[in-house]
């Protein structure tokens, strides 16, 4: 696919890797250390195609219903898919049949259920136990107490794998301010789980911060893809 858009995609992917390697370098990190996730969530899966191309292997969607159908069309394609959305008991078991990594686990009940699934599947599930760094569960993340909580659940199933946490900076604060904190909460883990080595943070508007506090995953859309068309449903 030699087209204007994967033109566009190549300049803008090009761009983030740079940038992505400027600031591990900056915190002494390889740029391996990093792993690029391309958020592709409302863009069609030619544009996931088109990334694929160019050499992305990590992509992440927010919804399963849009997942689902990006995992059945680009079925021929080496995609590591990361599911980073809130996630509801009723899409554990379809998310558990294609993730390469669940972002987002943020209560016990989860948990349970994808324990269960993942069993039925015969898999070991990696999963990133997601913090809340302001409190407001509406945007999803367990509260920091309820966070190791939810981890020493995952790591006691025999069908799960502790990767590690993700979080989302709050609007409203500093994301400096905010990833220090993940980044506390993440060594306090690791202390307890030293396998839980993974911090998924940092958005196209703060993922030099993100890095700078020891992201190994930035999740990238709008920086890579353009801005978001709104969601007509
Ligand atoms: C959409 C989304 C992203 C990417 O956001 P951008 O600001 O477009 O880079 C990252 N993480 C999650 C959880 C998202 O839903």
């Amino acid at each position: 696919m030699s087209d204007q858009r994967r033109v566009a995609l190549a300049s803008a992917l090009r761009d983030v890797r740079r940038r992505v390697a400027a600031a591990a370098g900056r915190s002494g990190r390889p740029p391996d250390a990093v792993t690029l996730v391309a958020v592709t969530k409302s863009f069609p899966a030619d544009d996931v195609r088109r990334l694929v191309d160019l050499g992305v292997l990590d992509v992440g969607e927010n919804r399963d219903q849009e997942a689902r159908a990006k995992v059945l069309a680009l079925a021929d394609l080496p995609v590591r898919w990361h599911f980073v959305g809130r996630l509801q008991q009723n899409k554990c078991r379809s998310v558990a049949r294609y993730a390469h990594l669940v972002h987002s686990v943020d209560r016990l009940a989860l948990v349970g259920t994808l324990h269960r699934v993942a069993g039925e599947l015969s898999r070991r599930l990696p999963v990133l136990v997601q913090v809340s760094l302001d409190g407001d569960p509406s945007r999803g993340g367990a509260a920091e107490p309820d966070v190791y909580r939810v981890a020493a659940a995952v790591a006691g199933s025999a069908h799960l794998a502790l990767a590690g946490l993700m979080a989302v900076a709050p609007p409203t604060e500093d994301p400096d301010a905010a990833y220090a904190r993940l980044a506390r909460v993440a060594g306090r883990l690791r202390r307890e789980h030293p396998q839980a080595v993974r911090v998924s943070a940092g958005m196209s508007g703060d993922f030099e911060s993100a890095v700078r506090h020891g992201s190994t995953h930035v999740r990238i859309g709008s920086a890579l893809l353009g801005s978001r068309p709104p969601l007509l449903r």
